[in-house]
């Protein structure tokens, strides 16, 4: 049986408490002392994909985890936000780029089960290479395939992803894909639209 993600009930401090409803053994938590019910649903990770000619946008991560090491800009959804505004919202504070949500266009989607996270991917086409740090980032850089720092990535477990992005814009076609990744490894085919 899993850990709760949290000890302690965010309402009154109590300890959090695992038991069976209906016989079943569920993903939540009851605290004994008010009595509240909590979930540890996935967290919802928006990114974006975002090109200049045959280029992608990295940033290097300021912050843990991976400091020091490179990734697409994307971070938590925050309440309140549609999906392509918190992720226009992650490219501005890591890159400087300001993007509309509605230049947004929805690319890749899928689970990271030992995270306990959801990850949906935008794309968008810049024509200015202009971007700039922001307080998140060391740096943030336009790289070609050739360019790319492969082995400074914050997320090698997802590297294929990244090269399925550069074939798409080599290709000048971009299929959406959906994608797993959990204990069985990362596994990822196209979204059919009929
Ligand atoms: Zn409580």
């Amino acid at each position: 049986m899993q850990q709760p993600a949290m000890r302690f009930c965010p309402e009154c401090a109590g300890p959090l408490t695992v038991r069976e409803v209906a016989g079943e053994k569920r993903n939540h938590w009851f605290c004994d002392r008010c009595g509240d019910l909590h979930y540890d649903s996935p967290k919802i990770v928006v990114k974006c994909f975002v090109f200049h000619g045959n280029r992608l946008l990295w940033a290097q991560r300021r912050i843990e985890p991976r400091a020091g090491f490179w990734a697409i800009p994307g971070g938590f959804l925050e309440g309140g936000e549609s999906m392509a505004e918190g992720a226009a919202r992650e490219v501005y504070e890591e890159t400087g780029i300001r993007l509309a949500a509605d230049q947004l266009e929805f690319y890749m989607t899928g689970t990271v089960t030992f995270i306990n996270q959801v990850h949906i991917a935008f794309r968008a086409t810049v024509e200015s290479d202009f971007c700039l740090p922001g307080v998140e980032s060391l740096d943030c850089r336009f790289f070609t395939r050739q360019e790319c720092p492969w082995s400074a990535m914050a997320y090698p477990e997802i590297k294929s992803a990244m090269v399925q992005a550069y074939d798409d814009l080599d290709r000048g076609e971009f299929s959406l894909w959906q994608a797993e990744l959990g204990a069985l490894g990362y596994e990822r085919r196209p979204i059919r639209d009929n």
